[in-house]
C-alpha cells in the first residue's frame, strides 16, 4: 500500500504536463483496440443505468432535510431590516457577484450591494469546505482579478481554503465589503415600474429598493440527496459534502486529520468529483470506510505542483486575459501557438486536432467526429489502464473502470484517489449501476447486504435541471406582474444569456446561453461582468432610466441558439448523469443548457464587439 493521500507531488518547478500515453501504461497497440466492444460495453452500462424517473429520482433539501442546508460555518447575528436603497444589488457573493462588483467598481459605480445568504462571500468555495476541495481547473485561469489583486497562487491547481481566501481579496481590493449583507437569504424580487427601481425582499425582513439588480446563483448551488427509501430513518449522523461537518469528524478544511472518525464507521454515498477528492482523506482517517458507488468517474492525472515566484514575476501585464483566452481556444478544439496550462482539459482537445492533422487535416464533421471517436477510445483506455496499474484488488480495480466516453460526465484529475482504496480499511461497494438499496436505521444496503455505519456523507450533488426558481429559492416579478418563473417555463430565455425581456435593469450572470464554458466557469463571469459595466456607462451617458433586452432580441438570440443546438452535457447515449439531464436530455433542460452556436471563442469575441461598438444593439434604453 503507498501511503500518498493529501499530499502534493512536489516536483516540477514549472509547468509541465506528461500527456499519458497507452504505452506507458501497458495498453498495447491502440490500433488493436476492440472498438466495437467497447462501445457495446458503453450501451449495456448506459442501459443499466437508465431509470424512467430521470432527474425526478432525487430529493429536494426541504422540510425535514432542510438542516442539510444550514450554515454550519457562521452564527447568525440578529440585525434590523434594511430599508434602504442602493444602485446595484447583486444576489449572491460567488465569484459572479464579485467579479460583477469589480468590473462596476472599475467602471466607477461604488454603490453596490452584494446579498449573500453564507457567512461571507465565495459561493461555491464558502459552501464547499471538505477535505481535499481543491480547483479542478489551473489556478491561472480559474481565480480571476489574479492580476489586479496581485495575488500569486500558491499551486497550479490550488486548494479550497486559498480559493476562499481570494474572494476575500477580491471583496476587500474593490471595496465590496462595506455596503455587503451577509447570512441574508432573498425571498422575492419585484419591479416597481412607478420608480424604475427594484424591491427585493428578504428572509431578514429586508425591504431594499435598486436601481438595477443582477442575479449570480451558482450553477451547481442546491444541494440534493438520492431518493433511497428509508434516507430518513438512519439513526446515525448525516450531512452532505457541501456543508462539512467538522464539528462531527475533527479536522479542517486545510486538511488537518479528522481525529473524530478514528473509531467510526463512515459511509460516502456518491463518486463524482466532491467525492474523488475527499475519499483519500476519509480514507486516511476513518476507522472503516465504505464507498458507495452507482458509476465510477473517470480519474485522469493531477500532476499538482507549487508555483515557482521567479517564474510567476516573468509574466507581462495582460498575462490573464491571454492564458484565460489561451485555455478556452485549446480546450475548445482552437489552435494556438503554445499551450500555455498544459493540462488534461487542454489535452483532450488536442488529442483531437493532432488525430485530424495526421488525418492529412480533414476538419469535416465526419472526420472531425471520427478523431473524437478515436482518441476518445484511447484516453479511456488509458484511463481504465491506469485503474489497473494503481489499484492492487483485481475485482476493485474492475470495478472502478469507467466504461463510457469521457465528456459523458465530469472529468476528474487525482493522484490518491485511486490509491485509497489499496488501504485495508476503505471498501468499495460496487452497486452496479443501480445505486444504494436502502438505508436502514443502522446502515446501508446494497444487494441484500447491510453495512452498518456511524455516519453517513452524501457526496450526491447538486441541481441541475430544475427551475431556475427553485435553486434559487426566489421568484422575480418583472414588468406587468410577469414572473421570472412563467417566462422560463418551458425552458430558459435570455438575450446573450444576460438580459431577459420584461425584466429591466436586472442581469443574469452565468454560463447558460452564452459561452457556456464549463471546464473554466470564471471566464464566462469576468465577460458578463464587463458587457454588465459598459451597459450600465451606456445608460448613465445617455440619462436612461430603464434598459431593457427587446422581445425580438430575445426571440432571436433563441432562436439562433436553437438552430445552433450546440448544448452543454453529454449525449443521449451517454451514461446518465447531470451532464445529460440523467438520460433525459431533451425538454427545458436542452434550452437551458444552449450555448452560442460558435462556441466560447466565438462568443467571448462576439460579445466584446457588442458592448464595445457603442450600438448595443437589442436593447433599449429609455
Ligand atoms: P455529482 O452529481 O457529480 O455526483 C453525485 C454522485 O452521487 C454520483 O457519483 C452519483 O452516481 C451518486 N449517486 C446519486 N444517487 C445515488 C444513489 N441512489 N446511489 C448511489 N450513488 C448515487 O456531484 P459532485 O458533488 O461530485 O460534483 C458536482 C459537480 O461539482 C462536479 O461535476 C463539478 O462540476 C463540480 N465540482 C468541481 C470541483 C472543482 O472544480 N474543484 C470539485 C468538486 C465538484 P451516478 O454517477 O451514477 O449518477
Amino acid at each position: 500500500m503507498t501511503d500518498r493521500s493529501t499530499t502534493v507531488s512536489r516536483e516540477p518547478p514549472r509547468f509541465e504536463y506528461e500527456r499519458p500515453t497507452c504505452d506507458a501504461l501497458g495498453v498495447n497497440d491502440t490500433a488493436k483496440l476492440d472498438r466495437e466492444a467497447i462501445h457495446a460495453r458503453y450501451r449495456a452500462e448506459r442501459d443499466k443505468r437508465l431509470r424512467p424517473d430521470g432527474n425526478e429520482q432525487y430529493l429536494e433539501v426541504t422540510g425535514e432535510f432542510a438542516r442539510f442546508v444550514q450554515d454550519p460555518y457562521v452564527e447568525r447575528v440578529e440585525r434590523e431590516p434594511l430599508h434602504d436603497e442602493v444602485e446595484f444589488a447583486f444576489v449572491g457573493g460567488g465569484f459572479a457577484g464579485l467579479v460583477t462588483g469589480a468590473a462596476l467598481a472599475r467602471a466607477g459605480f461604488t454603490d453596490v450591494r452584494i446579498i449573500e445568504k453564507g457567512g461571507d462571500f465565495g459561493g461555491t468555495w464558502y459552501w464547499n469546505r471538505y477535505p481535499g476541495a481543491q480547483c479542478d481547473t489551473a489556478a491561472f485561469v480559474y481565480l480571476p482579478l489574479l492580476e489586479e489583486t496581485g495575488h500569486m497562487p500558491s499551486e497550479k491547481y490550488t486548494h479550497a481554503p486559498e480559493i476562499l481566501e481570494h474572494c476575500q481579496r477580491i471583496g476587500r481590493h474593490f471595496g465590496l465589503y462595506d455596503n455587503a449583507v451577509f447570512s441574508t437569504e432573498v425571498t422575492d424580487i419585484e419591479w416597481d415600474g412607478d420608480t424604475a427601481r427594484w424591491i427585493i425582499r428578504t428572509d431578514r425582513g429586508d425591504e431594499m429598493r435598486a436601481r438595477f439588480v443582477a442575479m449570480g446563483i451558482g450553477p451547481l448551488h442546491r444541494p440534493k440527496l438520492p431518493g433511497i427509501p428509508g434516507i430518513a430513518t438512519f439513526e446515525g449522523h448525516t450531512f452532505h459534502t457541501t456543508r462539512w461537518d467538522y464539528a462531527y469528524t475533527g479536522g479542517d478544511p486545510a486538511g488537518a486529520p479528522m481525529t473524530e472518525l478514528g473509531d467510526k464507521r463512515v459511509a460516502i454515498i456518491g463518486t463524482g468529483a466532491t467525492a474523488v477528492q475527499c475519499i483519500p482523506h476519509l480514507a486516511r482517517d476513518s476507522q472503516e470506510l465504505f464507498v458507495f458507488q452507482r458509476t465510477p468517474s473517470s480519474i485522469d492525472v493531477r500532476n499538482n505542483h507549487p508555483i515557482d515566484p521567479e517564474w510567476f514575476r516573468t509574466l507581462e501585464p495582460g498575462w490573464q486575459k491571454e492564458w484565460m483566452t489561451n485555455f478556452t481556444t485549446l480546450q475548445t478544439g482552437g489552435f494556438a501557438d503554445e499551450d500555455l496550462v498544459k493540462d488534461g482539459w487542454t489535452d483532450i482537445s488536442q488529442r483531437i486536432r493532432d488525430r485530424v492533422l495526421a488525418d492529412a487535416g480533414d476538419f469535416s464533421p465526419a472526420a472531425m467526429q471520427k478523431a473524437y471517436h478515436d482518441s476518445d477510445d484511447e484516453k479511456m483506455e488509458e484511463i481504465r489502464a491506469r485503474v489497473e496499474q494503481i489499484v492492487d484488488d483485481p475485482a476493485t480495480a474492475e470495478a472502478l473502470k469507467p466504461w463510457y466516453r469521457q465528456l459523458c460526465k465530469r472529468p476528474c484529475f487525482h493522484d490518491e484517489y485511486l490509491d485509497a482504496y489499496n488501504r485495508p480499511n476503505t471498501h468499495l461497494i460496487d452497486t452496479d449501476g443501480k445505486g444504494v438499496e436502502a438505508i436502514t436505521p443502522r446502515g446501508v444496503v446494497v444487494a441484500g447486504v447491510e453495512y452498518e455505519v456511524d455516519c453517513i456523507i452524501f457526496a450526491s450533488g447538486f441541481e441541475v435541471g430544475t427551475e431556475w426558481t427553485r435553486r434559487a429559492g426566489f421568484d422575480v416579478t418583472g414588468r406587468n406582474g410577469l414572473t421570472l418563473s412563467e417566462h422560463w417555463r418551458d425552458g430558459m430565455r435570455s438575450l446573450h444569456g444576460l438580459q431577459v425581456h420584461g425584466f429591466p435593469n436586472a442581469f443574469v450572470v452565468s454560463p447558460a446561453q452564452g459561452a457556456n464554458l464549463i471546464s473554466n466557469i470564471p471566464h464566462n463571469l469576468v465577460e458578463a461582468a464587463e458587457t454588465i459595466a459598459a451597459i450600465l456607462t451606456h445608460a448613465e451617458e445617455n440619462g436612461a432610466r430603464e434598459v431593457e433586452a427587446s422581445a425580438e432580441a430575445e426571440q432571436a438570440w433563441v432562436d439562433l441558439l436553437l438552430a445552433g443546438r450546440r448544448r452543454f452535457g453529454g449525449a443521449a447515449d451517454c451514461t446518465p448523469g447531470y451532464y445529460n439531464n440523467e438520460g433525459q436530455p431533451e425538454g427545458r433542460a436542452a434550452i437551458d443548457g444552449l450555448g452560442y452556436p460558435g462556441g466560447p471563442v466565438a462568443y467571448f469575441d462576439y460579445i466584446a464587439e457588442w458592448r464595445n461598438d457603442g450600438l448595443f444593439e437589442g436593447v433599449e434604453f429609455r
